[in-house]
């Protein structure tokens, strides 16, 4: 353990935290009578916080970011030498990493071409939804400018994204929002709003044309959608939903936009959770992933035939795309990503996520039959969810309390899982989420889901 030991002025070093530090996500009050977390280092699988204490992380540094794991060399290596090289330059030029990082990844997407970095998840989306209300402007007199969304998808914290937001409780106070974003229906059969029906899949993409039909095809311009639903609740898309929301897109020309912030870089088994369907979207985006969170980077990649719309007239100063992400020109960003993406290749990741994931799952399904409290366990690649329910025929929710209780079991037992965090409406957050590291091996798997099993056992019968 001597290696992972906290510095010795460690516990000024969480007194400032618990003083200064405003925490994503938190409420603060029981920091005036206990120590906030503060994690000082990662490898691998495993990080140490300021106790010492020995964590095994089942969610990629808490939001399903670290896909490669902790602690590797070469990308420090990769970083250093590239901002001693050249830190940054605004990405009105190009720079070596980034035009390098772009044709790798363009190679992965067949049907892409072209690539926009800024650095967050959130601000990726928002440049998708700038992109079709500029073709709506260019083409269609700015009337085909709304975005539909899904209930129960997340696509980040700005006041874009929010707006295009189906988590009620992350947006209950943050109006008035922007407007022409429409929300449409969730795919979670699980929770039919239809009640139990054959063709579930396809009636739930027909539920999207029915609010295209309402609101006037000629409005809509974009569909966001996340391949599988991730913060939402691990929501597997059901059977025929894509290949119709796909014909429904090309129907009334609404260009597609997949948000691959979580999914994209393997988690699911494939390098985008869209590829599992045979969908062909139009706009794709991705972040946390890319470079595991050893850079920040987001891209928003197109299609050439949505770039043509950009440089159709070089005389009109108002064709081209107006916009920059000043931080999108850190060259630390493709240079992380260009390794990361030669890690995942060289050591078989998306195939250690498939083959991974499916033992998470079978362990997961294997609870169902030993706590009464889980309703379903869903998932694809290593992105697995467990539903907790107070009874399996009502599928009344458990209280959030409860799923909280579970996931602190978890922690005193040295094991990190994640929850859907106070989120949606009515009562709905109620499932533990699970995203290790691509790298997770056998082992690590059984230890994550004997852990849940234990503090099923304990939080359920005591
Ligand atoms: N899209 C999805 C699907 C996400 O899960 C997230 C973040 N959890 C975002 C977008 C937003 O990303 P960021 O926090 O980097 O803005």
């Amino acid at each position: 353990m001597n290696q992972h030991t906290a510095p010795n002025d460690i516990s000024a070093v969480v007194e400032a935290d618990r003083r200064h530090v405003w925490h994503h996500l938190t409420q603060h009050k029981p920091y005036e009578t206990s120590d906030p977390r503060v994690i000082i280092e990662g490898r691998g699988m495993r990080v140490w916080d300021a106790t010492g204490k020995e964590i095994l992380d089942a969610v990629s540094g808490g939001v399903w970011t670290v896909n490669i794991g902790y602690g590797r060399e070469s990308m420090a290596n990769v970083i250093r030498d590239q901002v001693l090289k050249l830190n940054y330059f605004a990405g009105a030029a190009g720079t070596v990493p980034g035009a390098l990082f772009a044709e790798r990844l363009v190679g992965k997407m067949p049907g892409m071409s072209r690539v926009f970095y800024s650095n967050s998840g959130s601000e990726a989306n928002e440049k998708v939804w700038k992109m079709i209300r500029q073709i709506s402007h260019r083409h269609h007199g700015g009337r085909k400018a709304k975005i539909l969304f899904r209930e129960r998808d997340y696509h980040g914290t700005t006041f874009g994204t929010l707006s295009a937001g189906g988590h009620a409780q992350r947006n209950a106070q943050y109006g008035p929002f922007v407007p022409g974003f429409v929300e449409v229906p969730h795919c979670l059969e699980y929770r039919s709003q239809w009640g139990a029906i054959e063709n579930y899949g396809e009636r739930a993409a027909d539920a999207i044309e029915a609010v295209i039909l309402r609101e006037g095809p000629d409005t809509v311009g974009g569909l966001c959608l996340e391949p599988i639903t991730a913060g939402g609740g691990a929501i597997v898309p059901p059977a025929g939903y894509w290949e119709r929301v796909q014909e429904i897109c090309r129907r009334y020309e609404i260009l597609l936009h997949i948000d691959e912030v979580v999914c994209g870089m393997g988690r699911t088994g494939t390098w985008f959770g869209y590829q599992h369907y045979g969908v062909e979207p139009d706009f794709v985006t991705m972040a946390k992933g890319v470079a595991s969170g050893y850079a920040a980077i987001s891209c928003t990649v197109t299609s050439e035939a949505v770039f043509d719309h950009f440089k159709d007239d070089a005389d009109d100063p108002l064709s081209f795309f107006r916009d920059i992400s000043t931080f999108g020109g850190c060259t630390s960003g493709p240079a992380a990503a260009l390794e990361n993406m030669r890690i995942l290749e060289d050591e078989n990741l998306l195939e250690n996520s498939a083959r991974m994931g499916d033992r998470l799952l079978a362990n997961l399904q294997g609870l169902m039959e030993k706590h009464a409290v889980v309703g379903e366990a869903r998932g694809k690649g290593l992105f697995a969810g467990l539903e907790l329910v107070a009874d399996r025929t009502t599928k009344e929710p458990v209280p959030e309390a409860m799923v909280k209780a579970v996931v602190a079991e978890c922690m005193a037992n040295g094991v990190m899982i994640g929850a859907q965090n106070r989120s949606l409406a009515g009562g709905m957050n109620n499932a533990l989420l699970f995203a290790p590291a691509l790298i997770a091996t056998k082992d690590d798997i059984d230890a994550i889901t004997d852990c849940v099993d234990h503090a099923l056992g304990r939080v359920f019968t005591h």
